[in-house]
């Protein structure tokens, strides 16, 4: 049972690198949170201030309720678990998974048991008796995640993990990390810069930019209502299209968005277009998804926006078409129904489900 807050942490490093920038983050009791944002955002650091092995500058880091900006490491309940697994290569696996036990005095059968039990459940039962250098990249993961459960801790600190092992083996483990943290129930907190492991591992996800946190919520929330701008243009791939259009909310109760020459009319009986009218008048941004728009010919009637077609990329599960609308590139996913191109490559688009708005960073979803 851990619950972890930091409030209003802030971080600056004697050489004056401001790291941590003011954070509140709550993660709850058995949650598994993710920190995303790329190098260099303070993500670490904050997994640092967590464990203890780093100290606020200002602001409060709680475990429990508590604050434990004092508390030493080892008297957090946590286990961590780095990108370099920090085996010790003249121990067999066993002894490396029971190190823990055998330094807080746990007697030796009891320790043999925890460790079989340990091992059984993570799959490397019967590679106890093997020295690491003996081991593939996933067993000494595995390994090190047995050394990081064996002690049943409340709070699993996690920077990484896997970052070391080949793309295959990565997705395998993203799965069976986060099965066995649940199974366990217990509070993770897992430092990434892959967004795909964020988003497929995470109860939540934190987003970073420069120290700041940009936005925290569930995958499909920050996926679909990113908080910022940059949370828009950061997750997803391929990007979510961002072009700046103009409001105008017509009193005859239809709303068009201008995108340079053209124009995309939105109805005003869907509630999440008439969220848009607030900003009649103005310019904004609007964000689409490159599966929320569908190629259509290009003389197609209605509410269809011309595009011309710069190049194709296929990639077997998804193939994108890249176009310039005006002088703004924008990219869609022809879900294996490519359109007809017109002349000169010209293509239409339909607007299709989810299209986002926003406005100097402020998200509205019509
Ligand atoms: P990465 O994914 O590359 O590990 P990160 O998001 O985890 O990046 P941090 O390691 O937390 O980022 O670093 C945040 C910022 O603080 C960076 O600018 C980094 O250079 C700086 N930094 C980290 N440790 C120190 C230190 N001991 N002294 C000074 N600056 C530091």
């Amino acid at each position: 049972m851990t619950t972890v807050a930091l409030k209003d942490v802030t971080k600056v490093f004697q050489d004056g690198t401001l790291a941590v920038d003011s954070v509140n983050l709550d993660v709850n009791d058995g949650e598994f949170m993710v920190l995303l944002g790329p190098s260099g955002c303070g993500k670490s650091t904050v997994l640092r201030m967590v464990a203890g092995l780093e100290d606020p500058t200002s602001g409060a880091v709680m475990l429990d309720g508590e604050v434990a900006n004092d508390l030493p490491p080892r008297e957090r309940k946590i286990a961590m678990v780095f990108q370099d697994f920090a085996l010790y290569p003249h121990m067999t696996v066993g002894d490396n998974i029971g190190f823990p036990l055998r330094l807080s005095g746990v007697e030796p059968l009891p320790r043999g048991e925890r460790i079989q039990d340990v091992a059984s459940a993570l799959g490397i039962g019967d590679v106890l008796g093997r020295k690491p250098s003996q081991l593939s990249g996933g067993q000494r993961q595995r390994v090190a995640m047995g050394r990081a459960i064996v002690r049943r801790p409340g709070l699993f600190l996690m920077d990484e993990p896997l970052s070391n092992l080949d793309s295959g083996l990565r997705a395998e483990l993203r799965a069976e990390i986060s099965g066995l943290t649940r199974e366990l129930g217990v509070t993770t907190i897992y430092v990434t810069h892959d967004q795909a492991e964020a988003l497929t591992m995470a109860d939540r996800v934190a987003i970073m930019r420069k120290g700041v946190l940009q936005d925290v919520g569930t995958p499909t929330q920050v996926y679909g209502r990113p908080a910022t701008l940059y949370v828009a243009a950061f997750l997803g791939s391929p990007r979510m299209n961002l072009l700046e259009a103009s409001v105008y909310v017509h009193l005859d109760r239809y709303i068009t968005l201008t995108l340079g020459d053209q124009a995309l009319y939105l109805p005003w009986d869907d509630i999440r277009s008439r969220a848009v009218a607030h900003y009649h008048g103005e310019r904004i941004v609007v964000g689409m998804r490159a599966e929320a728009l569908t190629p259509v010919a290009p003389d197609t009637p209605g509410d269809v926006l011309q595009g011309r077609v710069r190049y194709l990329e296929h990639h077997g599960h998804e193939s994108l078409a890249f176009l310039d609308i005006g002088a703004t590139a924008i990219v869609v996913d022809e879900m294996g129904a490519p359109a007809e191109d017109g002349p000169s490559g010209q293509r239409g688009l339909r607007r299709f489900g989810q299209v986002m708005q926003r406005l100097a960073g402020r998200a509205v979803d019509p």
